[in-house]
């Protein structure tokens, strides 16, 4: 290859490979707690686990049924026959010297992922989904003569599936919509926390380059180490400048394996392909070959909750809402329920707007002043509920809603709230008519201003009338008493 012969329009191609914990209450092939992290290092471990000789393996089922439940939310086929392999390498936080995945008979393949980047849809080749198992975790400590590697086997044999995509991605972009919209799915299904940050979704790429015109194709540099899909999604730019500066500079550029450095905003070579294992895979003679019941599938895929997608689909049609709103309200699913539970059924297309306006802005800001998790509000679906009906009904003006929200006790309802605290609404036209008549006899220049054709002076005047109520006052109540003041004038 030459600089010369280099076509100036060039094509990126990315394939993401996604590791995600499966959530399950017990281990992939043992009876010990998946609950890794909330326990002493190296207090969940039995023979198997801990890769002792002549212990032998045993199939997590419910793992088995989740990653079946994945590829079909997923639009996989699931073939009848499966079977588990050795994957052979040696590592410290790898006991048994090998771990138990799957090589050529996966649970799932040929699937699609479909999402969305900037308003367009896209969709994605899924190569196939398989299950296998997460290896335990090195704890680097600080002690008092030197520096220790220690080795936690908590989470050894924890259920892993592993996602592979086609490389059907085109930008550093969709490769980050690729991901929110898959996690998302897990997520909805249950199949796993998707938690990032935990490690529990972790993500692999593979990058090149290519000419539009067929003249170069450029070998595949996988990335490792990204943690965010923020970091995802500038590994990925940082690579795809790095990869076109060295073709239109005449360097050569070879398979390799690079680690994303986040601080420096860079990825570093760690082995090329000479260095690449071989991890001399061979059919698992522990385990017996699965047989997917044909039968069942049908089953599995009733048992699915609706998808996102079609979540968002149902929200604009039912509830007229934008697709931005829906959006946003069906992120988690935990929030798309509390929504559709606070509306009670109710087809009032008001009440529809009014609540998914709450959530959206008032408790989703106070759920993050709080701190709360993605998929937590502040409040249960009985407490919006009652709080959206007694501002669309009057009982309680917007401003004393907004006012009462950080004031509701644990499972009190507002309305009870607003009553304590003296928030509801005047429904005594006295109260009012006596407050507006004090702000019209304070304002005299507002007054005059009226008198010489300033219509503004009317609202100056109701605002002077809601603060004397403590804003418990409705505004077209007062605007009545207001003008009819005036007129009286
Ligand atoms: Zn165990
Ligand atoms: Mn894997």
């Amino acid at each position: 290859m030459t600089a010369g012969a280099i076509a100036a329009e060039y094509q990126t191609i990315i394939g993401l490979e996604v590791h995600a914990q499966v959530l399950t209450r017990t281990k992939m092939y043992c009876g010990c707690s998946a609950d890794y992290a909330n326990a002493a290092p190296n207090t969940h471990v039995c023979p198997v686990c801990l890769g002792l000789p002549g212990a032998l393996p045993v199939m997590n089922k419910v793992a088995i049924e989740t990653v079946v439940r994945t590829g079909l939310a997923l639009q996989c086929d699931v073939p009848a026959h499966s079977k588990m392999d050795r994957k052979n390498y040696v590592y410290p936080d790898l006991p048994k010297g090998y771990q138990i995945s799957q090589y050529d008979l996966p649970l799932c393949v040929a699937g699609t992922l479909t999402f969305d980047v900037a308003g367009v849809e896209k969709v994605a080749g899924i190569t196939r989904v398989h299950i296998e198992e997460d290896t335990g975790r090195l704890v680097h400590e600080d002690l008092v003569d030197g520096q220790a590697t220690l080795v936690d086997l908590n989470r050894s044999g924890v259920p892993l599936m592993e996602i592979v995509g086609d490389p059907d991605l085109r930008s550093p972009e969709e490769a980050r919509e690729y991901l929110v919209t898959l996690r998302r799915i897990l997520r909805y299904i249950l199949a796993s926390t998707g938690n990032m940050e935990d490690g529990a979704f972790r993500c692999d790429a593979n990058i090149s380059i290519r000419a539009l015109d067929g003249g170069y194709v450029g070998p595949k540099v996988e990335i490792k180490n990204m943690n965010s899909f923020r970091a995802v999604e500038r590994a990925l730019k940082y690579e795809e400048v790095r990869q076109r500066a060295a073709v239109a500079s005449g360097e050569a550029l070879f398979q390799e394996t690079r680690g994303w450095v986040d601080e420096r905003g860079e990825t570093t070579s760690q082995r090329t392909k000479e260095q690449a294992h071989d991890y001399r895979y061979f059919p698992e003679p522990d385990l017996p070959p699965l047989r997917i019941e044909q039968g069942a599938i049908a089953g599995f895929r009733e048992s699915l909750p609706m998808l996102p997608v079609a979540r968002i689909e149902q929200f604009v049609n039912n509830y007229g809402l934008s697709a931005h709103d829906a959006s946003i309200l069906t992120d988690e699913r935990a929030i798309a329920d509390v929504f559709e539970t606070s509306l009670a059924g109710s087809q009032d297309g008001d009440v529809q707007k009014a609540t998914a306006n709450w959530i959206l802005n008032d408790m989703m800001g106070l759920a993050r002043a709080q701190g709360l998790a993605a998929d937590q509000l502040p409040f249960s679906a009985i407490q919006i509920g009652d709080l959206v009906k007694a501002v669309q009904g009057g009982t309680l003006t917007g401003r004393a809603a907004k006012e009462l929200l950080s004031q509701i006790g644990k499972d009190e309802l507002p309305t009870t709230a607003a009553a304590r605290l003296n928030l509801l609404s005047l429904d005594n036209d006295d109260e009012i008519t006596a407050a507006a008549k004090a702000a019209v006899e304070a304002n005299p220049s507002a007054v005059a201003d009226f008198q010489n054709g300033k219509q503004a002076a009317v609202g100056r005047l109701i605002g002077e009338t809601m603060k004397r109520t403590g804003g418990r006052a409705r505004p077209d109540v007062v605007r009545q008493a207001i003008v009819k003041l005036l007129d009286e004038i």
